[in-house]
């Protein structure tokens, strides 16, 4: 103990000297310039006391005052600086794994240090630390991770929770956690940090914890709402009040063949429509989704096109950011704005993209300053509202909306809708224009329809499936589910829990009496869905892991398969190519894959994707995630150092689909044949439709009596994406009654099944016996 007691000593001693001389160099005194500017310095001294003296504290303050980036960097320095700099450990969490790493790029800098030095980053699947790291900053979904193995979370001497106001389902449950964790941990700081102020609803959860707030400085920030949107971007008005049940669908045709200008005035008409009525909540519910459908789509678009050349031809300079719902959204606007003689072009314009899943080196673009006289535009999802500032921004374009899962627990849905931000997030949203000097925002919605949003969002835990968390939740050895979750800060409903029971007791991960199998505790340790989990592990177990890989990880990342809006029939049928008839969405996708891969080492990639429709970004994200997933199992020990064998049946079409049906059981639709057409139905007798670019959707008959699938959706009608059909046999043993049913036994028996056929490689035989069913129900 001793001798390690030392070595943190001088190890101690090394950080301070480095400290000093960073801070000595022209290049450190710079920095420490512009980090004394932020308002978070102004706090410092008063925060480090309340730390040391309270072992929770709230802290809320503008965007950007430095709460992030500053706070747990003032513990490590004074830390160093008092020569116990080894001694301490701070973990730092993020909502969204591309935060975590550019926040902890950008402390790194500050401290004058590469990454992986005294700060380090983890998220799911990679991260970047050393020996010295003691600032870490990961993902809240990593910190609960790492509670499952590590209880008391020894030798962490200080927790951040970042971002809290934003009730995300992890940090929720990280709180119910934590608070249970400081009573073990009398020594344990836990810091929670929030941009907008209800810092009370916090400070309550743990007994009247002191909250600090940081004041920041911003400037003046002027709302237009569509009202004045529309006079300043010369828009029309013509009347028009005829959105009824039926109008809304054909409206949706027809916009899409009238000529760019005629489409103006339809859309003009419609918004008016949402003006003339004082009050938005005059609507009926229908014209209202009907109005919120529209919104982002085409009113958005153009409109946002025409809020832009307002702005780069008549504004003063400074960069816009605008907010969108998300990737798609985001890249359909990009291509339309290429194509726009003022927009488009590269001398004027520096158009970015800010979202998820974006590059490192593109993420890096987004803080640079421009040249001069080049407008830099901003094309972001609600990422960029609090965890990522961009320092130069002076408008602010906002469409109102942000893609949301809601969970329908009564339908046991959940649905994936651009729904009305909160009062919140437009404030915070506009604030975002303020930074530098006084800015405009653009809220591309009428007043009426601003005053009709709610204050704040509703927390995530009460709109989003609990099937991972649940598992998580067992995982911890915690008791029961349900009373767990009721400690919440919100509860989610008890009805919402006991559905995903119920999935957990389907798929076999927990038992009848909600203990975790053998199974569910493997599925604990693969941070993925459960669902694509147990698809994983019967890939490897079948001996089909390559395509099983590919699959997962394409319904991780997404789709591939691109669909131009003007071109549907077109990538519809360069889809259809890859399935060969075997009526499989995911089949298509390993095929796809495998093409990319060949045409790689033929050097032809780019066609290859151009030919097929194919997004050569999303197919690269695949690999890499392919390679990841690969590399867990084998820390899980699930399949061994020479993956040949385990991929000796992956030619075996039949089995792959059979281990397709056992990871996405039970999302099964039953195919109905009638006359000259389709219909599909699920277990609950809801009836779905299909996606328009499944392959499945082109064929007029399907000659398999079920399909499985990833997701159900609900969009105006539910629908379900990826499907691959499947047999009875296939479902019984794969999937349904007798792998793993509702009832009692069958789910033991399932268990069973892993364990019997780890040990005794019967895959083969399984698939004889498959196909002696096949043959005997033929019969
Ligand atoms: P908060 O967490 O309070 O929203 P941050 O700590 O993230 O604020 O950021 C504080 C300031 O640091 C920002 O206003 C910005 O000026 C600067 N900053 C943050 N990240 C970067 C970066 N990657 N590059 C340049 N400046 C940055
Ligand atoms: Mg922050």
């Amino acid at each position: 103990r001793s001798v390690m007691e030392r070595v943190l000593q001088r190890r101690s001693l090394r950080m301070r000297n480095m400290q000093r001389a960073w801070r000595e160099s022209l290049e450190g005194r710079k920095m420490m310039d512009f980090r004394k500017s932020l308002p978070a310095f102004q706090e410092k001294e008063k925060l480090l006391q309340a730390i040391a003296r309270n072992q929770v504290i709230v802290i809320s303050g503008e965007t950007g005052c430095g709460k992030t980036t500053q706070l747990p960097q003032y513990i490590l320095e004074s830390e160093i600086e008092s020569g116990r700099g080894a001694f301490c450990s701070i973990i730092c969490t993020q909502p969204r794994r591309i935060s975590a790493m550019a926040v902890a790029d950008r402390v790194s800098a500050e401290r004058g240090e590469p990454l992986g030095e005294a700060v380090g980053y983890k998220v799911r699947l990679e991260g970047v630390k050393g020996r010295n790291t003691h600032l870490l900053f990961c993902t809240s979904g990593i910190l609960l991770r790492r509670l499952l193995s590590d209880r008391n979370l020894n030798g962490i001497t200080h927790v951040f929770v970042d971002e809290i106001h934003e009730r995300g389902m992890n940090e929720d449950f990280l709180l119910i956690v934590l608070k249970d964790l400081l009573s073990r941990r009398q020594d344990l700081r836990l810091i929670l940090m929030s941009a907008t102020l209800n810092a009370e609803l916090f400070s309550n959860y743990f007994g009247g914890a002191p909250t600090i707030h940081i004041p920041g400085f911003t400037y003046p920030v002027r709302a237009h709402f569509l009202e004045d949107v529309l006079e300043m971007t010369g828009y029309k008005l013509t009347s028009f009040n005829q959105i009824d049940d039926y109008g809304q669908e054909k409206m949706w045709k027809t916009q899409r063949q009238l000529a760019p200008r005629k489409r103006k005035n339809q859309i003009t008409t419609l918004v008016e429509d949402a003006l003339t009525n004082s009050s938005f909540d005059n609507y009926s519910s229908r014209a209202r989704d009907s109005l919120a459908r529209w919104m982002p789509d085409c009113i958005g678009f153009n409109l946002i096109e025409a809020v832009l050349c307002h702005i780069c031809r008549k504004e003063r300079p400074g960069a816009v950011l605008v907010f969108m719902t998300g990737w798609e959204d985001i890249s359909c606007l990009r291509d339309q704005l290429k194509a726009h003689p003022l927009l488009g072009d590269p001398n004027r314009i520096l158009l970015l993209t800010c979202h998820g899943s974006m590059a490192t080196s593109e993420q890096k673009l987004i803080f640079e300053k421009p040249p001069p006289n080049v407008h830099k535009i901003v094309l972001a999802t609600n990422m960029a509202e609090a965890s990522i500032t961009i320092n130069d921004v002076v408008f602010v374009i906002d469409c109102g909306k942000a893609k949301e899962t809601t969970y329908d627990a009564l339908n046991n849905t959940p649905c994936l809708l651009p729904s009305w931000i909160s009062k919140a997030s437009a404030r915070q949203r506009r604030g975002r224009a303020g930074r530098v000097q006084p800015g405009e925002c653009y809220h591309l919605y009428p007043r009426c329809v601003y005053e009709a949003f709610a204050e704040y969002q509703l927390p995530e835990l009460l709109r989003t499936p609990l099937n991972s968390l649940c598992l998580q939740i067992k995982s911890l050895q915690v008791g029961s589910i349900g009373e767990f979750l009721s400690a919440a800060l919100q509860p989610p409903k008890p009805l919402a829990v006991q559905n995903a029971i119920d999935f957990l007791k389907m798929i076999g991960a927990l038992d009848e009496k909600e203990n975790l199998t053998n199974l569910g505790k493997y599925l604990t340790m693969l941070p993925v869905d459960p669902k694509l989990g147990k698809m994983l592990i019967m890939g490897a177990i079948f001996r089909c892991f390559g395509p099983i890989l590919t699959i997962v990880s394409g319904l991780s990342v997404r789709d591939p398969f691109l669909l131009p809006q003007d071109k549907k029939d077109l990538a519809g049928a360069a889809k259809s190519r890859f399935s060969a008839k075997d009526y499989s969405d995911h089949m298509a996708l390993v095929r796809a894959y495998e093409g990319w891969k060949e045409a790689e080492k033929e050097g032809s990639a780019y066609e290859y994707c151009w030919r097929n429709f194919l997004s050569a970004q999303t197919l690269q994200a695949i690999h890499s995630l392919r390679k990841q997933f690969n590399f867990i199992l084998k820390d899980a020990g699930l399949i061994e150092e020479d993956t040949n064998n385990h991929n000796k049946l992956s030619h075996n079409q039949s089995l792959v689909r059979a281990i397709i049906c056992s990871g996405l059981y039970p999302g099964i639709a039953s195919v109905v044949h009638r006359e000259t057409s389709m219909s599909f139905k699920t277990m609950d007798d809801g009836q779905v439709s299909l996606y328009a670019n499944s392959v499945n959707a082109r064929y007029e008959t399907i000659p398999y009596p079920w399909l499985v699938f990833g997701e159900k959706v609900k969009v105006n009608s539910v629908f379900i994406r990826d499907s691959t059909g499947v047999s009875d046999s296939v479902l019984i043993l794969f999937g349904g009654a007798l792998a793993c049913g509702a009832q009692a036994g069958h789910l033991k028996m399932l268990n069973g099944y892993i364990d019997f056929f780890m040990d005794h490689n019967l895959a083969e035989c399984f698939l004889k016996l498959n196909e002696e069913l096949d043959k005997l129900i033929q019969k």
